[in-house]
């Protein structure tokens, strides 16, 4: 089963891929984290892409589509995975409709997570203060104005996503203004009738 998750950021996407990657038994690929480790790791892919994720702009679509489409290509996605960050615009969306159709494959569900930006605002500046009280390291684009700028950018490069998979018939709205538990079930009952299916 292969599901993307769209949504801003601080929607709650990465809470709801643990549940899924539990659920389902797929692994969750995340760009964001792909990317920080090749950051960590100082790679030339994380070298060039640093100073673009700090500043809360969208490192470029070849450099994430051809980390996307060398990891789906593992072992472990045979059976299917999470998308979570990926794709971003509609060039992404096109070249993963592409790297599929090659495999045979496609994808079967978009779950749209659904939320206020004024929520989102509150969500963040509550994980900076939560992560440092526990004593941990701040993401580098963990601050108010750069969470402004990618909430902007989520806007202008990602919303049009919505009427892409809209026509795909694929996309599924979810409430992600409700608890964690309330839209883990939202998403298990689009799921768990796919899954039955494969
Ligand atoms: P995330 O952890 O998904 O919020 O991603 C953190 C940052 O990594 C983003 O602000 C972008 O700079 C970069 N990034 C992650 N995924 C993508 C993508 N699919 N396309 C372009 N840039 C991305």
């Amino acid at each position: 089963m292969i599901v993307i998750f769209l949504g801003p950021p601080g929607a709650g996407k990465g809470t709801q891929a643990a549940h899924i990657v539990e659920r389902y038994a797929i692994p969750q690929l995340s760009t964001g984290d792909m990317l920080r480790a090749a950051v960590k790791a100082q790679t030339p892919v994380g070298v060039k892409a640093k100073a673009v994720m700090d500043s809360g702009k969208l490192v470029s679509d070849e450099i994430v589509g051809n980390i996307v489409s060398d990891r789906i290509g593992e072992a472990d996605c045979a059976n299917g995975f999470l998308l979570d960050g990926f794709p971003r615009t509609l060039v992404q969306a096109e070249m993963l409709d592409d790297i599929l159709a090659r495999k045979g494959l496609s994808v079967d569900a978009v779950i749209e997570l659904k939320v206020d930006e004024a929520a989102l605002i509150d969500r963040m500046r509550n994980r900076i203060r939560e992560t440092k009280e526990r004593g941990e390291e701040l993401r580098a684009d963990d601050n108010e104005e750069t969470f402004a700028k990618r909430l902007g950018v989520y806007r202008d490069e990602t919303a049009p996503l919505v009427p892409y998979y809209e026509k795909q018939g694929k996309l599924r709205a979810v409430d992600g203004m409700k608890t964690v538990a309330a839209v883990s079930a939202e998403i298990d009952a689009i799921l768990d009738p796919i899954q039955a299916k494969k």
